[in-house]
């Protein structure tokens, strides 16, 4: 009998297959108290799981090879350095040997305690790494729950699978991606989850949230996944799969078109130019978007660095890491946007403001970065030696008064000044420009724009704060909305005014990358937009639909609009319209 599930797209696309169930690791935890002669083997039993979970990890980084090691390898070892991860350890054996729990316990309370932090983050992107801390703690945890039969729990995928699990794990991913496997189907999980974001570089359509998948579907059963619409069909009908069919045929030419968009130039249909930029976080990003034709890095978010080991980066890997990326994009500019940690995100470098009531409000970003100067000179120094090696930019995250600015200025004339002493080379010029995140940067932008080389505009967090709703709280969905006119005209008059003030202005929030509001900010005069390099062919693609003038022309009236529903109904009238005009 036809089945129909519902899910959230974490990576598009459709696929068909045979389903392969991948059970969760039940925590099957004993909760008794340990007797003191237990507590020897406890811990040596302990060890040695931990010990499994590492060779499983370390054979699987051994089995990728090219860009699937180059794509993952960061994932495995932040996986690595977790089950390496001191404190992590010395709670674990402390719960055992102090505290007389089991393993199994000590492992389920130093989970429930790291879930606790990741889950009070305020970043959906870093709140969802609580899933890594899940995924390497069930790890050791089902080795030890199977110590005698670690062959049992492999996970294979055989090619024409679509794996069916409550998460899974970005090596487990990368490795089943190599065999074959066409989707997945998790019944948990964040669409900013690693796995997620690899199954985007992958191409494998993947849904989350599916919540009845566990228990709906059978190993074995035909599953289709259409992640076009959010749906997994059990046991398709003979109408779904000639649905299925029909997408790939339009899917392989829609593929063909925009790979060809790769080397074309970014154009509107009236022939206005746009700049196209990519966000980036690893390695891959780059690569991503050198092959698919970036004008530069609009968004280096350097915090990636701090947060995937523990301490402190020192100068020479913060150095090494942009060197990277400079040189990854062959001359292109890259914008590196300096720590932008909030007190709730700063335990790994140990920077944390503890206790704040309000961190989304609290010391975070640049705010942050100006109360630990010598951590933040270090960061600065290691940017102005990348730039020797290419075109640099810095950027300035969570300004709120031209104030900052001025710190900041003086902090790079220092970092200068300090490294012309050591006789370092240095870049002869860089940029510094500042985040428009904050409603006040925003409405008083034209004296920000006094101390800034250029503008980016961070809708992301832009629209939690004009709007006051939290972008990580679900039940905010129809608040957190960026098609409130409010907030449009707000972005607007920060595009007019670094325009009027002759200085760049990027948009490197996730509408850059959402081919629905392309024309919207075409409209209000943007020239640069920044975005995950994933989506850099479908916007290239999209402006090359749109008459940049005919919206430009049309823009007051857009923003006079009085509902969200408005704005969306006159856009949808003049993108109307203008294919209208040049068909006649
Ligand atoms: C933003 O706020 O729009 C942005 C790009 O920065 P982040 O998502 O990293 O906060
Ligand atoms: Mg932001």
């Amino acid at each position: 009998m036809r089945i129909v599930l519902t899910g959230t797209p974490a990576a598009r696309g459709m696929a068909l297959g045979r389903a392969r169930l991948v059970q969760p690791n039940i925590l099957a935890v004993d909760m008794r108290m340990l007797e003191d002669k237990e507590i020897g083997p406890e811990v040596e039993r302990l060890h040695q799981a931990l010990d499994t979970a590492r060779t499983e990890l370390h054979e699987l980084r051994g089995k990728l090879h090219g860009a699937l090691a180059r794509e993952v390898g960061d994932f495995i070892d932040a996986h690595s350095l977790l089950l390496d991860d001191e404190e992590l350890l010395r709670g674990l054996d402390e719960l055992v040997t102090v505290g007389h729990y089991t393993a199994s316990a000590a492992l389920k309370m130093q989970r429930d305690r790291l879930a606790a932090v990741f889950d009070a983050m305020n970043d959906p992107y870093l709140k969802s790494r609580g899933e890594d801390i899940d995924q390497v703690i069930g790890r050791v945890m089902s080795a030890l729950n199977q110590q005698s039969s670690r062959e049992e729990r492999k996970l294979a995928a055989r090619v024409g699978e679509i794996v069916v699990s409550d998460t899974i794990a970005p090596a487990d991913m990368a490795a089943m991606a190599g065999q074959g496997m066409l989707g997945v189907i998790a019944s948990a999980g964040s669409i900013y989850s690693h796995s997620a974001i690899l199954a985007r570089s992958f191409n494998l359509p993947m849904l989350v949230g599916t919540r009845d998948a566990l228990a709906t579907v059978n190993d074995d059963d035909l599953v289709l996944i259409d992640a076009e619409h959010g749906e997994v069909i059990v046991h398709p009908t003979a109408q779904d799969l000639a649905r299925y069919r029909q997408w790939q045929r339009q899917a392989a030419a829609e593929g063909r078109r925009l790979a060809a968009l790769a080397t074309a130039p970014t154009l509107t249909k009236d022939g206005a130019h746009v700049r196209l930029f990519a966000n980036a976080e690893l390695a891959g990003d780059v690569t991503l978007a050198r092959s698919r034709g970036a004008d530069g890095v609009g968004l280096y978010r350097s915090e990636f660095l701090f947060l995937r080991q523990r301490g402190l980066p020192s100068e020479d890997e913060q150095f090494a890491a942009y060197r990277d990326v400079v040189l990854g994009m062959g001359g292109l500019p890259v914008t590196i946007r300096t720590l932008d940690l909030g007190a709730d995100k700063a335990d790994a470098a140990g920077l944390a403001i503890r206790g704040e009531d309000n961190p989304a409000l609290g010391v975070r970003g640049i705010r942050l970065s100006l109360r630990y100067p010598d951590i933040f000179s270090v960061q600065l120094r290691a940017i102005l030696r990348a730039a020797c090696y290419g075109p640099v930019r810095i950027l300035v995250p969570m300004i709120t008064h031209l104030g900052e600015m001025t710190d900041v200025r003086r902090l790079i004339k220092k970092a200068r000044e300090d490294l012309a002493r050591a006789g370092q080379e240095l870049p002869e010029r860089l940029d510094v420009g500042a985040m428009i995140e904050v409603p006040a940067a925003a409405i008083g932008v034209t004296s920000i724009l006094e101390k800034a080389d250029f503008l980016a505009i961070g809708t992301n967090d832009l629209a939690q704060y004009v709007l006051a709703a939290d972008r990580n709280n679900d039940a905010l969905e129809g608040i957190y909305d960026p098609l409130q006119p409010a907030f449009l005209r707000l972005i607007a008059h920060v595009i007019a005014s670094a325009r009027r003030a002759k200085k760049p202005v990027s948009l490197c929030g996730e509408i850059a990358g959402d081919t629905q509001f392309t024309a919207l900010l075409l409209a209000m005069g943007l020239e640069e937009f920044s975005m995950h390099p994933g989506q850099l062919l479908q916007v290239r693609d999209r402006l090359t639909q749109l008459d940049c003038g005919a919206l430009r022309r049309a823009a007051p009236r857009l923003f006079r609009a009085h509902s969200r529903d408005e704005v969306e109904a006159r856009l949808l009238e003049v993108v109307a319209l203008q294919d209208g005009c040049a068909e006649t």
